[in-house]
C-alpha cells in the first residue's frame, strides 16, 4: 500500500489533516443472528481501509479510491441524497449523509482511500469502507460520537444509502473490536463485551479461506430469508426471533409452517452456538470452538441453506485436513470460510483445501492466518 499522505498530497495539492483505518472482520460464530436480535462473536481482521481527509470549507465532497475505479468522484453535499452517487463512492458519500441526516454540522473534504481487505469475500470491505469516513468525521468535527454510534450511522449508510439491508454486525466490529479479542455483540440492545482471543499462546491458528466465489443469488435470498424469520417471529408473537429459548424451541416449531422450520431451528441453536463459543473462550478452553464451528456449517448448510459447493468443500477438506473446526463466515452463497488449526497444521490445512478445490476445478483459493486485530482508529 502506497504512503497515503503523500498519495493524498499528490492528488489534491495539500497534505492530509490525519490519516485514519477502519478493519474487515471475520464472525467466529452467530450467523444470519444480528437481523434476528440475537448473539454474534465477529473479531477484526488484520486488513483495514485507511484514509487521508482533508475537509474543506465550500461544500464539496471528494473521494479517490486506489481500489476504485481511477477517477476522483466530486459531489456537494447539499445534493447528497439515496441514489445520487453512482459506484463504490455511495459507501463513504453514504457516511456523510447518514451524519447530516443525524443533524451533524458536517461539510465536505477531500478523501484518499486505500484498503487491503478483499472486497465482496465477506470480509466486510464495505463496512471498513463506511466506517473508516465515519471515525474521520468524529474526529475531524469533534462529533463525540462513541463506537456503537459511528457504527450505526455507518450501517444507516449502507442501509438507506446503498440500499443493502445489513444488520450491524460489520460495522459494530470494524468500529468496536480490540486487539487480541473478539466481541461479543448483543445486537438487541448493542451490548457488548470484550472476550479474549489469544489464539497464538495456545497454539491455534484461525486460517481464513476466500473462496473467491460469490453466487448471484446471494442478495434475493436474503431478503427473503430476513422475511422469513420476521414472518416466524411474527407468528410465535415475538418481537423478534431472540426471544425463543433453546426449550422453547421444539414447541414453536409445531406452531409454524414447514418452510419456515429451519429457519427459526437455525436462529435458535446459532444463538446458543454463540453463548457456548464465548463460555469456553472466557474459560481460556479455545480448541473447544471447533466442535462449535463445525455444528454452525452443518446448520447453515442444511437448515439455512446458504452455503455452496465450494464453501462446503473448503469445510470438508479443512477439518478431513486436521482442523479442529471449519464454517462458512459471511451471509453465504461464497465468501470465505474461517478453520481453526494446530499452528502446526496451518499449512498442511491450506494446502488440503488448495488441493481439493484444484481437484473440483475450481479457481484457488486465497488463503491466510488471522489474528485478532483493532478497530478503527488514527493512524496520524
Ligand atoms: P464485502 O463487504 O463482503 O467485502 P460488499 O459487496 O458488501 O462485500 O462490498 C463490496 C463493495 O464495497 C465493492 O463492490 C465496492 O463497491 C466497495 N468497496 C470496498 N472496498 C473498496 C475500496 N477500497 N475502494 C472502492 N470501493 C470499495
Ligand atoms: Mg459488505
Amino acid at each position: 500500500m502506497s504512503d497515503l499522505s503523500a498519495a493524498f498530497e499528490a492528488t489534491y495539492g495539500a497534505a492530509p489533516a490525519g490519516v485514519w483505518a477502519a478493519p474487515g472482520r471475520v464472525n467466529l460464530i452467530g450467523e444470519h443472528t444480528d437481523y434476528n436480535g440475537g448473539f454474534v462473536l465477529p473479531m477484526a481482521i488484520p486488513y483495514a481501509a485507511r484514509a487521508a481527509v482533508r475537509p474543506r470549507t465550500d461544500g464539496v465532497l471528494r473521494f479517490f479510491s486506489e481500489q476504485g475505479d481511477g477517477e476522483v468522484t466530486s459531489v456537494a453535499v447539499d445534493s447528497l441524497a439515496p441514489g445520487s452517487v453512482p459506484g463504490w463512492a455511495q459507501y463513504p458519500a453514504g457516511v456523510v449523509w447518514a451524519l447530516r441526516e443525524a443533524g451533524h454540522d458536517v461539510g465536505g473534504a477531500d478523501v484518499y482511500l486505500s484498503s487491503d481487505v478483499p472486497g465482496g469475500a465477506g470480509l466486510s470491505s464495505s463496512a471498513a469502507l463506511e466506517c473508516v469516513i465515519a471515525i474521520a468525521y468524529r474526529d475531524l468535527h469533534g462529533l463525540g460520537l462513541d463506537a456503537t454510534e459511528l457504527a450505526l450511522l455507518a450501517q444507516r449508510a449502507e442501509n438507506a444509502f446503498v440500499g443493502v439491508p445489513c444488520g450491524m454486525m460489520d460495522q459494530m466490529a470494524s468500529t468496536s473490536c480490540e486487539e487480541g479479542a473478539a466481541l461479543f455483540l448483543d445486537t438487541r440492545d448493542m451490548s457488548s463485551r470484550q472476550v479474549p482471543l489469544e489464539l497464538v499462546g495456545q497454539g491455534l491458528r484461525l486460517l481464513v479461506i476466500d473462496t473467491r466465489v460469490k453466487h448471484d443469488l446471494g442478495d434475493g435470498a436474503y431478503a427473503e430469508l430476513r422475511a422469513g424469520c420476521e414472518r416466524a417471529a411474527a407468528l410465535l408473537g415475538l418481537a423478534a426471533l431472540r426471544e425463543l429459548s433453546l426449550d422453547g424451541l421444539p414447541g414453536a416449531l409445531d406452531q409454524l409452517p414447514a418452510e419456515l422450520r429451519p429457519l427459526v431451528h437455525h436462529v435458535v441453536t446459532e444463538n446458543r452456538r454463540v453463548e457456548r463459543a464465548v463460555e469456553h473462550l472466557t474459560a481460556g478452553e479455545l480448541a473447544e470452538l471447533g466442535p462449535i464451528l463445525t455444528a454452525g456449517h452443518a446448520s447453515l448448510r442444511d437448515d439455512y441453506r446458504v452455503s455452496c459447493p465450494e464453501t462446503d468443500l473448503a469445510v470438508s477438506a479443512a477439518v478431513e485436513a486436521g482442523a479442529l473446526g471449519a464454517r462458512m463466515t459471511g451471509g453465504g452463497f461464497g465468501g470465505s470460510v474461517l478453520a481453526l488449526v494446530r499452528a502446526e497444521a496451518l499449512e498442511q490445512v491450506a494446502a488440503a483445501v488448495t488441493t481439493a478445490f484444484t481437484a473440483a476445478g475450481y479457481a484457488e483459493p486465497r488463503t491466510f492466518a488471522a489474528t485478532p486485530a483493532a478497530g478503527a482508529h488514527r493512524i496520524s
